[in-house]
């Protein structure tokens, strides 16, 4: 069941970019569902983690830092990923809307995006005017056992866990071949990092965007399937304004067969 506070469009407003932020602790689901609501939804799915994970891959100096502060959990300075995130929203696939994975992780990132810090030649200053948080909702004992089995494909980033998302080749990405990895802050002592980080600084948002009337939350507990199903019916009915372009629900299921 999930707690529904939203204004909802009245009939005669514009049609605005939808923003849709995706919180949660480490290991909720986060990138899973926002990967399938990017396919239904037609819009983008930002991960500030793997785009910073890409980053990271560089051997320049910032490459080599922010592969030392990503091992060890901590967060990344605000210029940067304020730098990363607005070269990926100038990209011309984000004009409908897009789904923000990672971002904001702090009440000050929440603060520069409603502000309109975060700049793209498609939102003006509104990025934060229209958007609509989420949040999964999972028990530390869920994301542990999550974390442990989370295997991530070397080349695309596509995740999987070893016991409920195995791949069709043991060690192998369905997608590309490639080998699958063990994501280096998935290790045991990074994740207790993680998830104190998440408490001392994410946490804090989701009552931000309460208060703001537009959080929803979501038992992250359930089939993954359910939840995917959950979060597009309640946009769909929160935002028909926005969702011109969106799949019609009876395509969700063929959706979420196809990718699940
Ligand atoms: P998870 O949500 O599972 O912890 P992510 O892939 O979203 O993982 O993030 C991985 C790491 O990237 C974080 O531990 C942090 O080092 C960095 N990071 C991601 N998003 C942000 C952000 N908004 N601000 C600062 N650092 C970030």
């Amino acid at each position: 069941m999930h707690r529904l506070v939203f204004r909802l469009p009245e009939m005669d407003e514009q049609p605005a970019p939808i923003v849709i932020v995706v919180l949660g602790p480490p290991g909720a689901g986060k990138g899973t569902q926002s990967s399938l609501l990017a396919n239904l939804l037609r819009i983008p799915h930002i991960s500030i983690g793997n785009l910073l994970r890409w980053h990271a891959r560089d051997e320049s100096e910032v490459g080599v830092r922010l592969r030392g502060m990503m091992a060890l959990g901590q967060l990344v300075p605000d210029t940067l990923v304020l730098d990363v995130l607005a070269t990926r929203i100038s990209e011309p696939d984000c004009t409908r809307g897009l789904i923000l994975d990672g971002f904001p992780r702090t009440l000050k990132q929440a603060e520069l995006l409603a502000r309109g810090l975060l700049k793209s030649p498609f939102y003006a200053n509104n990025l934060g005017e229209n958007l609509v948080a989420l949040h999964l909702r999972v028990q530390q004992d869920t994301i542990v056992g999550r974390l442990s089995g989370r295997r991530i494909c070397s080349r695309c980033s596509a995740t999987y866990h070893l016991e409920s998302q195995p791949p069709r080749v043991t060690g192998e990405c369905d997608f590309d071949g490639s080998a699958l990895t063990v994501r280096e802050d998935d290790r045991n002592a990074t994740v207790l990092k993680r998830l104190h980080i998440y408490q001392q600084e994410t946490a804090p948002i989701l009552s931000h965007y309460a208060e703001k009337a537009s959080l929803l939350e979501i038992d992250g507990e359930q089939p993954q399937e359910n939840i995917a199903q959950e979060l597009f019916m309640a946009l769909q009915s929160m935002l028909r304004v926005s969702m011109v372009g969106a799949k019609s629900a009876r395509n969700v299921q063929s959706t979420l067969d196809d990718n699940l």
